[in-house]
């Protein structure tokens, strides 16, 4: 196991990027501390690798200020940041072996000969290629040019690793493979990782902590338990996985609970801290079936109009009597028998799995 490296906290406080009289980001504000793993997480062209590289110094922001360990570098050039980055495309240089790769940057720091043989060995270990260090690039296959790809980025010790959608190119088997990769590498390092992904389950899979960006504006940011079942809105809600949506009429609030009607039907959920919304949101994975209305919890009547086995979990597609459709995910081996198409059901969830858009 390597020494942990030094990890530093970023700050960004109100970093705006336009580009021209576009603005790709607007108002950014976001910590990320001492060794955390951030992942920036949002749809196509909503600023994530925009703010990737501001954060690296290759684009300079058009307005607002970035600390390292609370030194101001928002004007301190990419080679001075001291971070290490790691691209979809590998990058690596095939004229040179994977150990002359992942020897190139500490070459450029000067480091001795001796320093620079031991650290490579290390590294080539690490991303468990050992036997592998004399071959080109061509050679390897794209997980393991993935791989040397890590190892040059993290030899010099950055203090911060920035990981734009890395695995984009792999299979979903390999992707797995180095999405647990980079986990044990993030644990062993102890580095500040920074990743970006558009792909929601490697966001909520690998970080402590998730960003998500949408038109160039950070709508949430917070842990990925957090961000998936407490949005703060009706876009981080429906971006991070089905959701259903229920829109309400008469909302009160009365001591615990706040109460409201969706079609003609009372429903409860336990009052959220802080929201005045007016829409009930619930994950398909609450939502349970069963053949009569529950005395706990909520329950609607509705339909069941589809049916798809999935292995370890089914989906159910339902409609209320009003029209509205809804999704239920059941895990296969608890799902009652007797239903299908066609059945009148009943679909529950309890108060406190209700959530206020
Ligand atoms: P993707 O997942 O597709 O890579 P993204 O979230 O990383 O998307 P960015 O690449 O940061 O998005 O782009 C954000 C917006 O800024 C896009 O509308 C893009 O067209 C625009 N943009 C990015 N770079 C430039 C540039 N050099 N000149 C003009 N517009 C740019």
């Amino acid at each position: 196991m390597l020494a942990k490296t030094r990890a530093a906290e970023i700050d960004a406080q109100n970093v705006g990027k336009d580009f021209g009289s576009f603005t790709a980001l607007d108002d950014i504000s976001l910590t990320v501390g001492c060794g955390e793993f951030l992942t920036l997480l949002g749809p196509s062209g909503s600023g994530k690798t925009t703010f990737l590289m501001v954060l690296a110094g290759f684009e300079a922001a058009t307005r607002g200020r970035m600390t390292l360990d609370g030194r101001d570098v928002t004007h301190v050039p990419p080679e001075d940041r001291g971070f290490g980055m790691v691209f979809q495309g590998y990058a690596l240089f095939p004229h040179m072996s994977v150990a002359q790769n992942i020897a190139f940057p500490l070459k450029v720091q000067r480091r001795s000969a001796s320093d620079t043989k031991r650290r490579v060995a290390e590294m080539i270990e690490m991303v468990g290629l050992g036997g592998h260090g004399q071959k080109r690039p061509s050679a390897l296959s794209g997980g393991q040019q993935q791989r040397v790809a890590l190892a040059r980025a993290l030899a010099c010790e950055p203090s911060v690793l920035l990981l734009d959608e890395p695995f984009s190119a792999l299979d979903k088997n390999l992707r797995n493979q180095m999405q647990d990769e980079v986990r044990r590498l993030h644990q062993e390092t102890g580095t500040t990782f920074i990743f970006v992904t558009h792909d929601q389950s490697e966001a909520l899979a690998l970080s402590n902590k998730v960003a998500i960006f949408e038109q160039g504006k950070l709508q949430q940011i917070g842990t990925p338990r957090d961000v998936y079942e407490q949005p703060q809105n009706r876009f981080v809600a429906e971006f991070l996985g089905d959701i259903n949506i229920l829109p309400m009429s008469d909302v009160k609030s009365h001591g615990r609970f706040t109460e409201g009607l969706f079609e003609d039907q009372a429903l409860r959920i336990v009052r959220p801290a802080q929201s005045s919304g007016q829409t009930l949101a619930v994950r398909p994975e609450y939502m349970h079936l069963t053949n009569k209305q529950q005395s706990n919890g909520n329950s609607i009547a509705a339909t069941i109009t589809g049916l798809t086995y999935l292995g370890a979990e089914t989906r159910l597609d339902l409609t209320t009597r009003g029209g509205t459709h809804l999704i239920l995910s059941q895990v296969t081996a608890d799902l009652p028998q007797g239903f299908g198409p066609g059945s009148e059901v009943w679909a529950g969830w309890p108060e406190d799995k209700g959530i206020l858009l």
